[in-house]
């Protein structure tokens, strides 16, 4: 059956022919095997780090291919639209340093050939395949209405069979063209659906890059093509765009794999190349013993912006997502502590097929360990970067102390086994507040924490004698410890465990309790870096005045 005369009167307006738009937007010269992604979300919301899970992947297979990573808006169900998120988009995936060679570049612009990449903007390209499908007559109008169709679906239900419309259901599919027009001019509404040709009885023979050889059976549903208002569903627009725009490899989440089969039929009834497809697993959380799905509701490590709050840097989170998506990538990152993470090869074949774990415990590690091996420079300059935005007292007592906190963030890295110190940013001022005497003078007494079983005034008579007979200048570690065990000795410390362990008796305790006295004054922790370097760093003057302070308490 063909509806030449429908078409005309329902895409009047249609003045191109298919063929016009598949010449309009040809292959992309790229080298052989170049791959073209897309990240093609619906502006219905904030980003959630599922977004940026599969935008890196589309990312890292375009780009090492020398191909295209492209960023189209799908925002074909306009209700759903959340203001500002086209731009959220955007930025949060500048902000992970995931670019886009093309697409929409803010709410109303873009760059590129392949455009428009806003759904909403490009109904006369739908409009002219939907027309071609009604003229061969694999497409027609349904003029059901909602509640005649949810009739049919519980009556489906009721008796046990695959509910939809398709086959015998579907009451509108051999509807003659008089009778489409004559409800046409009554006024009816419809919407347009494909007639599908597929038999359940078939099965297709299927490879995906992530889930490896499937098979299903065809379709036969009679999806919607062409929605109420006028724009197409999800299934058909995919189609069209995904080729019209070249796309090589349609990576996408796994909550798609089911509809696989309608749209391997679309590609064909619309006689175009099927891409490739990878099917990416759902990121998934521990909850008690069983997973469920990250919930922007629930978890607050969901949202993209908890990453930018608390201070992950973003090649720490990259980096972590790079471990779910091939677990070779922590053996290659142990292999190569300092390279790139862009030289790492993902390998789709080896991701996991299953669900992909997130485990915020695992991703403090991979943090801690990045922070490690970052430059002192890169970490004074990540975390200004973070403490403008978040924490401004840090900002100003930072940067008007640059070159200390240099000195500060590079305390023990430069050997082996560099310390790890933060996972993120919000952790850096508990850890260094003592350097800065506007934060450490603030401190009450109930604060200040004291080496076990020392008293305060225990610790106080120490460092009433070690600020006086103390040598700054000792020249090294090894000189300023050996130094302070002959201050301990004489107050009556020991300086050997052994001997103290025979006759504690005899001592006021050991030389960890003079050095964690010392410690105090100067940190009010317990825990904390090297003394003597802590020393060195804060310079003579307010090392003595820490202990001043200290006795004043
Ligand atoms: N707009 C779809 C979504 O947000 C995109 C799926 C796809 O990548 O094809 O789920």
């Amino acid at each position: 059956m063909s509806f030449e005369k429908l078409a005309e009167i329902i895409f009047p307006e249609v003045k191109y022919s298919t063929e016009y738009y598949i010449e309009k937007y040809p292959k992309r010269n790229l080298k052989e095997g170049a791959k073209v992604t897309r990240y093609a979300p619906s502006p219905t919301g904030f980003q959630h780090i599922g977004g940026v899970f599969a935008a890196l992947i589309d990312e890292r297979i375009a780009s090492q291919s020398e191909g295209i990573f492209y960023l189209r808006i799908e925002d074909t169900d306009q209700k759903r639209e959340v203001e500002g998120a086209i731009e959220d988009t955007i930025a949060t995936m500048h902000h992970f340093g995931l670019d886009f060679n093309e697409g929409m570049t803010s709410e109303d612009t873009s760059k590129g050939e392949y455009g428009p990449y806003r759904q909403s903007q490009r109904a006369e390209i739908y409009n002219t395949f939907a027309k071609d499908l009604l003229i061969k007559g694999l497409a027609y109008p349904d003029f059901c209405t909602p509640k005649e169709l949810s009739e049919l679906r519980e009556k489906q239900i009721a008796q046990k069979i695959t509910p939809g419309y398709y086959g015998e259901y579907a009451k509108f599919r051999n509807i003659t063209e008089e009778e489409a027009l004559e409800r046409i001019e009554r006024g009816e509404k419809y919407i347009l659906r494909l007639k599908s040709p597929g038999n359940p009885e078939n099965r297709v023979e299927f490879h995906d890059l992530i889930k490896g050889d499937i098979s299903f059976p065809e379709n036969n549903q009679d999806v919607v093509l062409i929605k109420g208002d006028g724009l197409p569903t999800y299934h058909f627009a995919h189609a069209i765009d995904d080729y019209l725009m070249r796309t090589t490899d349609v990576i996408r989440g796994e909550e798609w794999l089911s509809s696989l089969p309608i749209h391997v039929q679309l590609f064909e009834v619309l006689g175009f190349e099927l891409p490739r497809y990878a099917h990416i697993p759902t990121i998934m959380k521990q909850d008690g013993g069983s997973k469920r799905k990250l919930s922007k509701r629930k978890d607050a490590e969901a949202a993209v912006s908890y990453y930018k709050e608390v201070g992950f840097p973003t090649v720490t989170v990259i980096e972590y997502l790079l471990n779910i998506v091939n677990s070779t990538f922590e053996e290659w990152r142990a292999e190569n502590p300092t390279v790139d993470y862009h030289e790492f090869d993902v390998q789709l074949d080896k991701m996991s097929k299953s669900g992909a774990l997130f485990d915020l415990v695992k991703l403090n590690d991979v943090s801690k360990d990045r922070i490690a091996a970052m430059k002192a420079t890169d970490v004074y300059g990540n975390y200004i970067a973070w403490a403008k935005e978040f924490d401004e007292d840090m900002y100003k007592l930072v940067t008007a102390n640059e070159a200390m906190a240099k000195e500060i963030f590079n305390i023990d890295k430069e050997g082996p086994k560099p310390r790890k110190d933060f996972a993120k940013w919000d952790e850096v001022r508990d850890k260094i507040f003592y350097f800065f005497d506007e934060l450490f003078d603030k401190e009450a007494v109930e604060q200040v924490e004291l080496p076990k079983g020392l008293t305060l005034d225990a610790a106080k008579e120490i460092i009433a004698t070690y600020k006086n007979e103390f040598n700054f200048n000792a020249g090294s570690q090894e000189a300023w410890f050996e130094d302070l065990k002959e201050i301990g000795t004489k107050l009556g410390y020991c300086a050997n465990r052994k001997e103290f362990k025979a006759n504690p008796d005899q001592f006021k305790g050991m030389i960890s309790d003079v050095a964690g006295a010392v410690r105090s004054a100067i940190a009010h922790r317990n825990n904390t870096p090297d003394l003597y370097t802590i020393m060195q760093i804060m310079g003579e003057e307010k090392t003595r005045s820490r202990f001043e302070k200290f006795l004043a308490l």
